[in-house]
């Protein structure tokens, strides 16, 4: 039984939530379970993946191009399973992914455009974080918090229909094991989060045996509150 029933209470004041990913099968594999309840209670999802996920094989003869057309169309089929409202790919390749200002740039108008309040992102500050396209989708999400509220910052970005400055109010880091301080129990949504996953057949071709290590990763933090799968999360104090 669930000693920490109130888990989701970190997200209590969460309407329009941003996930900012590097690549496609991120947000699913990460947070896919907390992002599902959330759907469940009516908050708004928006997913940005910077890249294409176009290396995302160990098949050398596939062509990028295609690769990358196939990894859009799973995107889109995991958002309809999990509720998410809009997806958004910034069109990076993936293994080349920097944190530079063009990205910031490009990261800054989405929470414009989306008025999102809540920001879920990878933590660019974990050590264990080896995909350096993990980091630099973090560490551009987080660049792009402060500037997106700035007005004078990329201005003409706030004519764009919808726009305004950005209004988030909450940072939740993913994939950190670096003091994790909200920790939520997913385990009666993990058959949505294994459905979402394997929404991605290029990246796990066998089903439920591809995915043995993400259970991996989310028994450790539900063996914390009891329970058989949780996913954990840093929250930065912004303001
Ligand atoms: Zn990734």
């Amino acid at each position: 039984m669930s000693q920490n029933p109130h888990s989701l209470d970190a997200f209590a004041d969460t309407k329009r939530l941003i996930v900012v990913a590097a690549h496609p099968d991120d947000l699913e594999t990460m947070c896919g379970g907390t992002v599902y309840q959330l759907t469940q209670r009516d908050v708004a999802i928006f997913s940005v993946n910077c890249t294409l996920g176009d290396i995302g094989t160990s098949d050398p003869s596939q062509n990028r191009t295609d690769l990358a057309a196939r990894r859009l169309q799973e995107t889109e089929a995991a958002a309809r399973l999990l509720g998410i409202q809009q997806t958004f790919n910034l069109g990076r390749h993936d293994g080349e992914l920097l944190p530079d200002l063009t990205l910031r740039a490009e990261i800054a108008r989405l929470y414009r455009l989306t008025q999102a309040d809540t920001l879920f992102t990878f933590d660019p500050h974990w050590t264990g974080q080896i995909h350096p396209d993990h980091r630099a989708a973090g560490q551009a999400a987080l660049d792009a918090y402060m500037p997106s509220k700035m007005p004078l910052y990329h201005p003409e970005q706030l004519n764009e229909v919808g726009a305004g400055v950005g209004c988030l109010a909450r940072v939740f880091l993913f994939s950190t094991d670096r003091d994790p301080d909200v920790l939520v129990d997913v385990t009666a949504v993990y058959p949505q989060k294994i459905a979402a996953s394997l929404a991605h057949v290029s990246q796990f071709p066998e089903g439920e045996a591809n995915l043995e290590w993400m259970k991996e990763l989310d028994r450790a933090p539900g063996a914390k509150l009891g329970v058989a799968f949780a996913e954990q999360f840093k929250q930065v104090n912004v303001w």
